[in-house]
């Protein structure tokens, strides 16, 4: 649930408003191999591909794989942020 002052929102409207997210499993940012995790944009829960942590694995994703939303998070702020969710691009 998402209250009037949550303490997860943090002035991402200015880059993740109205934007195109994917649902995709988590890998890396593809411009920086060094990462092998990442956080929620706006919980910080994180992501990672690391077999043996209990990090999600799951996630909705900019097109770039730049941010990451938590299943949870998307759920609460999809109406204000008005996400569009769309299909895997095929490569
Ligand atoms: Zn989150």
């Amino acid at each position: 649930m998402r209250s009037d002052n949550d303490w997860r929102l943090q002035g991402q409207e200015k880059y993740l408003k109205g934007i195109k997210l994917v649902r995709r499993k988590y890998r890396q940012y593809a411009k920086n191999p060094d990462w092998d995790h990442d956080h929620c944009s706006f919980c910080w829960v994180e992501f990672c591909l690391k077999e043996n942590c209990d990090s999600l694995k799951e996630g909705y994703a900019t097109l770039d794989d730049y941010h990451w939303i938590c299943p949870t998070c998307f759920e609460d702020f999809k109406d204000l942020f008005n996400w569009e969710v769309v299909s895997e691009p095929n490569s």
